[in-house]
């Protein structure tokens, strides 16, 4: 579904990825994982166009789309959660959801997704008229989760889902990011620095050192895998 080849990409002068390739297959959810600064965020803005590649080419159901705008993006079926969440916070949960819409000229099946996404999250319909700045970390996480959903993605870009939440509520977005996978073949690309969680969820891994991938595997062998570990899970 979604390939990268050697892409190299730059800010300004910097640049932060050197080489990128890895391929995901649709109804997968794959995970980058890797520390600070590794080109994980790159990697995704790479994807999405909104900071396309300088070299390589990024092909997405067999079409090259380095070099098309990211409205186009969205449209082709790729939806990004930014990290951070970026809703906008002073429009009501429901205004943030018609955003993930804006594209859609399908009213009625709009609605279907806008029922579909207050069933995966009940709290979002309870507070449908309020303003998203007034959520909570994790309910904004599920309204940013919420939102992409609403451009019916073929394929989901998920940047650090976990950052900055308790526990019990990243345990629970995670339940929903499995359930939306299989629910609706829905494929999902998740980065994550939370290696040990992503490696539960992910069918297949990528590690990504200093701009390069260093490794890839089934998520089951990167989790037994001692560098793996060493690195990353804390053991
Ligand atoms: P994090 O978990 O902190 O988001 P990451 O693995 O996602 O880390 P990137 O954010 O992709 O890493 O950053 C890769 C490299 O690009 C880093 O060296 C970073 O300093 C640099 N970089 C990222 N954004 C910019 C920018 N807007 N301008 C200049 N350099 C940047």
């Amino acid at each position: 579904m979604l390939k990268l080849e050697a892409i190299k990409t730059y800010y300004g002068n910097i640049q932060a990825l050197k080489g990128v390739s890895l391929e995901v297959q649709t109804g997968e959810i794959i995970t980058l994982i890797g520390a600070n600064g590794a080109g994980k965020t790159t990697t995704l803005m790479s994807i999405s166009g909104i900071v396309p590649p300088r070299t390589g080419e990024i092909y997405f159901m067999g079409k090259p789309i380095s070099r098309v705008n990211p409205d186009k993006i969205v449209a082709m079926g790729i939806s990004q959660v930014p990290e951070g969440r970026r809703i906008f916070p002073y429009l009501s949960v429901l205004e943030n959801l018609d955003m993930g819409a804006f594209l859609r000229k399908d009213k009625r099946d709009i609605q279907a997704d806008l029922d579909y996404v207050f069933s995966l999250f009940p709290i979002l319909a309870e507070r449908r008229n309020q303003a998203g700045g007034t959520l909570s970390g994790g309910e904004q996480q599920m309204l940013a989760i919420s939102r992409a959903l609403m451009a019916r993605p073929r394929l989901l870009l998920l940047d650090e889902p976990s950052l900055g939440l308790a526990p019990l509520i990243v345990k629970q977005i995670f339940e929903i990011i499995k359930k939306i996978n299989r629910e609706n073949n829905t494929t999902i690309f998740l980065v994550e620095q939370n290696a040990n969680l992503a490696l539960k969820v992910a069918h297949r891994g990528y590690v990504m050192e200093n701009g390069k991938i260093t490794l890839a595997d089934s998520a089951e062998s990167l989790l037994a895998n001692e560098a793996v570990k060493k690195a990353y899970l804390g053991i």
